[in-house]
């Protein structure tokens, strides 16, 4: 009510400008017959003149009228060169912070809503150069101020740097028009103020600031190396730490493009992913999938049964399958590629030389133009009293440790509610164990929306497991023989027995050990680097887990692409590692996956959006499989069909995602996967029917109730 009130105000005043005529008088000529009046007012009353001009100034400015350039030469003309620029400085400063302030308060909820996601890298690069930007185009008399006035309104730009910037950066126009308006007699036109060379010296004093700024970003970059000597030649082009996805991708890149790469693996070809991580994990909920379908024969019409199996078994084949894909990763096969596969630990002794440790025993040291750190991540272990001493498991462990294991341990506890905890817990669960899940929130699956966290909660559950969330493990105990755990709940402890823990309560990046600390390069959670992934220093890049935010492997192999090109080629074009379409599954069954925003996140972002949802349970297929259950949710933007994120829970949801992913990643709308045929009957339809949920919410009911009268008429 407020807004609307203070644009009557606007409008009303606007308005009331025009209608009086006053534009005619902020003209050129206007001012040149004005100006005898005006110089009698000012010899008669110069306090109220000078005051009315400087609250007029503010006016003009802050409803964007136009006529600012001549009131500046009437500065110049009436108070003179010195009165007039402190005046005009000032006065337009304000109002141009008035007007920048109206056009936030009117309008910057408005458009940050509706355009959040894709202004999140205007706002970014606001906040890292907003003030240099702003100062650029004041300084620049040919950008129209008002236009700059208004727009940047609608950034994140504090008002604070908006009103000194401004006031700096106009001081040389300001100069120039006040001085032009001492001279006001000789003037026959506003463009003769600007000659070509003085808009030139404008446009190199404009950019100025941020050819300084690029060239400290360059001085301090050659500071960080100033400690070291840098070698005359180099052995490699690139040496790269650590085989997993975000290590085996940038060698890959690498030799590809014809560069000299050696590839440092200390532990196992395939990193993570292959031998601890994605493939054993799966393997494992693919086996556990089969056990749970027997043991419910009974919905496909068979006989239901408690399936017999060797747990041995499972685990042996799992090892079958790490071994099946190990091929992909190989030595082998990235010595074909042309990649110098070492087999050892590396250390970064500066910044162009790698020190490895060989598997062989020997010591090797190679010098190279660039490196890229992709040493991954490992399970981060609680500090729990009691946890060591009694024993623990994580997913680097638990494999190799229930290979030897008959039976799937009978009592099994795992800490932690997300996806990795969610996978396991399930799947032990199926395959015989009881498991005991621990989340300290209050939901597992805690990034995703509540109704997902609900439905993965209700599975779990029904495949036995006991959920625990607000539950804390505050110590372990070993009580003649016996394992346990104590958990803290709304202020009592539960006690929980068990033969086997496993700790799934996040990864942390490897940070330590392989020279970071001595060459100062920032760490947080993550290896600290920029857009381009370079760390501290430019040639030292990072990919994957070590890198962040996110840790999934095809993530990694993504910023690999980055890491590996801007090492490379970095001198002549880098590249900004791109986040905005993201895709990511849990694989509980059935699974849970997403790309962009929920609406947890949208709500926290502030982004407008509208939400449609398609149960699976009316899928054909779904139904033909007796696994009619979730539902495809997607965002858009309001009143648009453009999509902010999708979440799919149900069978195959990792599949059905990359349809959206592919029309998000290109800028595909739901009226084009509407338009689209999906073969009868498949999962896939459920994304064409998603999209017809939304094509319904926005049917055009005034236009059909036209179409329908004119059947009617068309009947007789
Ligand atoms: C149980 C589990 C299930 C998962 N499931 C999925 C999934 O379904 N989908 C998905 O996308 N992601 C999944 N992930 C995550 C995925 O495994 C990781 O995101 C991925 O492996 C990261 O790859 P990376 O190259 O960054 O690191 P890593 O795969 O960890 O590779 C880093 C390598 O660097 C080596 N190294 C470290 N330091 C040195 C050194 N100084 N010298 C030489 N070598 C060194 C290590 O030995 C390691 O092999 C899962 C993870 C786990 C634990």
């Amino acid at each position: 009510m407020k807004k609307i009130g203070l644009l009557v105000v606007i409008v009303l005043m606007v308005v009331g400008f025009f209608y009086f005529d006053l534009n005619r008088l902020l003209t050129l000529d206007g001012l040149k017959s004005g100006l005898e009046q005006f110089e009698v007012w000012r010899n008669k009353s110069p306090f109220l003149v000078y005051g009315a001009f400087f609250l007029l100034y503010i006016a003009v400015t802050a409803l964007s009228l136009p006529g600012a350039a001549i009131m500046t030469l009437a500065a110049g003309a009436l108070f003179g060169l010195g009165w007039g620029v402190l005046m005009v400085s000032f006065a337009s400063s304000i109002g141009a912070t008035c007007a920048f302030l109206v056009s936030r308060y009117l309008l910057q909820d408005v458009v940050q809503a509706r355009f959040g996601s894709r202004l999140s890298t205007i706002n970014e690069g606001i906040e890292r150069d907003g003030a240099f930007y702003l100062f650029t185009l004041r300084l620049v008399p040919v950008f129209p101020f008002f236009l700059i006035n208004l727009l940047m309104g609608l950034t994140r730009i504090r008002a604070v740097t908006f009103y000194w910037v401004s006031q700096v950066g106009m001081l040389a126009g300001t100069l120039v028009y006040v001085n032009a308006g001492t001279q006001i007699g000789h003037l026959d036109s506003l463009s003769g103020i600007l000659s070509p060379s003085l808009l030139l010296s404008f446009v190199l004093l404009g950019v100025f600031p941020l050819l300084a700024k690029k060239l400290t970003e360059a001085i301090k970059s050659r500071r960080v190396y100033r400690a070291y000597t840098k070698p005359k030649q180099f052995d490699r082009n690139l040496v790269v730490i650590g085989a997993g996805a975000g290590g085996l991708v940038s060698a890959y890149i690498a030799a590809t493009v014809k560069a000299k790469v050696s590839l440092v693996e200390a532990h196992k070809m395939g990193g993570d992913c292959l031998n601890y991580g994605c493939v054993p994990s799966k393997a494992l909920i693919k086996s556990a999938k089969v056990a749970h379908q027997m043991r419910h024969g009974a919905n496909y019409g068979l006989e239901g049964c408690e399936p017999r199996f060797s747990f041995r078994s499972v685990m042996e084949r799992i090892q079958e399958i790490i071994e099946e894909i190990e091929p992909h990763d190989s030595v082998e096969r990235y010595t074909q590629l042309g990649v110098d596969v070492i087999q050892g630990y590396a250390k970064v002794i500066d910044p162009w030389t790698v020190e490895i440790q060989r598997q062989d025993g020997k010591t090797q040291r190679l010098t190279t133009r660039s490196i890229v750190l992709a040493t991954g991540s490992k399970p981060s272990v609680p500090d729990i009293p009691g946890l060591e001493e009694v024993g623990y498991l994580t997913s680097d462990t638990l494999w190799e440790t229930f290979s030897q294991l008959d039976e799937a341990p009978k009592r099994l506890v795992v800490l932690g509610g997300g996806p990795i905890g969610c996978e396991l817990a399930q799947s032990f669960a199926r395959l015989g164990s009881h498991v005991t899940q621990v989340e300290s929130s209050e939901r597992i699956l805690s990034r995703e929306d509540t109704d997902v966290s609900e439905f993965a909660r209700a599975t779990l559950t029904n495949d036995g497991v006991t959920v625990l969330t607000e539950h804390k493990a505050v110590r372990c105990e070993m009580n003649n023989g016996q394992k346990c755990v104590w958990l803290e709940h709304n202020g009592s402890e539960v006690r929980v027995e068990y033969d086997a823990l496993i700790c799934a309560v996040g990864r942390e990046a490897r940070l330590t050990g392989y020279g970071l600390e001595e060459l100062g390069i920032e760490t947080k959670r993550h290896l600290v680097t920029n857009d381009y992934l370079q760390t501290l220093f430019p040639n030292i890049l990072a990919a994957g887990d070590v890198a962040g935010p996110y840790q999934f492997t095809h993530v990694a192999a993504h910023q690999a692409w980055y890491a590996a090109v801007n090492g490379l080629f970095g001198q002549f074009k880098k590249f900004r590692a791109d986040y905005r379409v993201i895709p990511w599954t849990t694989f509980i069954d059935p699974e849970v996956a997403r790309v962009g925003l929920n609406e947890q996140d949208a709500k926290a972002k502030g982004v407008a959006f509208e939400k449609v949802c398609y149960g699976v349970d009316d899928l054909d297929r779904a139904i033909t499989e007796s696994e009619a259950k979730g539902f495809v949710k997607v965002l858009t933007v309001p009143g648009k069909d453009t999509i902010l994120g999708v979440t799919i829970v149900g069978e195959h949801a990792g599949e059905l995602l990359a349809e959206f992913v592919l029309a998000m990643k290109h800028g595909l709308g739901l009226n084009k996967i509407l338009g689209t045929i999906h073969t009868y009957p498949t999962w896939a339809e459920a994304n064409k029917y998603a999209a017809g949920e939304w094509k319904r919410a926005h049917a055009p009911d005034r236009l059909l109730r036209w179409v329908e009268k004119y059947h009617t008429w068309r009947r007789g």
